[in-house]
């Protein structure tokens, strides 16, 4: 199974504690629709069952909720590893291309803060933080809706 060591980046100024568990993120935040999906690996590349997920970010217009949870939940990983966000395409906001904050936890282990990627925004070469290998890969976008893919292989 393919999959991206996850590359450390800082959580940025927008996080926020207790975000609700659910694995629809949406509420009725303007933006895009976009299904992102993908598996949580060990460095064997096992799946990791029971990994926590807390992912946060833009609305389309590039906008954080900081008062709420709009567009913030924590997700546990199935017995295949797997996980499924339905969100939308987060916006650009000034020195940041489009990205999603995740932080991943494996039972027991420590967590891994990151940022994930859209490959070919025109944003990514002028945003400091932007790397390819962090890219979601694109499995469909016909411009009212995307999904996406994106395999988290956990650091020994
Ligand atoms: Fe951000």
């Amino acid at each position: 199974m393919p999959g991206v060591t996850l590359i450390e980046q800082n959580q940025g100024p927008y996080y926020t504690l207790g975000a609700p568990e659910r694995a629809d993120i949406t509420d009725a935040a303007p933006g895009t629709p976009l299904l992102l999906t993908g598996y949580v690996l060990d460095d064997q590349c096992n799946p990791v069952a029971g990994a926590t997920l807390d992912f946060w970010q833009a609305d389309g217009n590039g906008s954080y909720d900081n008062n709420g949870y709009v567009l913030r939940g924590i997700q546990t990983t199935d017995e295949n590893g797997a996980y499924a966000l339905t969100t939308v395409i987060p916006g650009q906001y000034p020195g940041r291309t489009e990205h999603v904050h995740v932080k991943v936890t494996a039972p027991g282990g420590p967590t891994y803060t990151t940022q994930l990627y859209f490959p070919e925004s025109t944003a990514n070469g002028g945003d400091r933080f932007y790397v390819p290998e962090l890219d979601v890969t694109i499995t469909s976008y016909d411009g009212s809706k995307m999904t996406a893919h994106f395999d988290m292989v956990l650091p020994v």
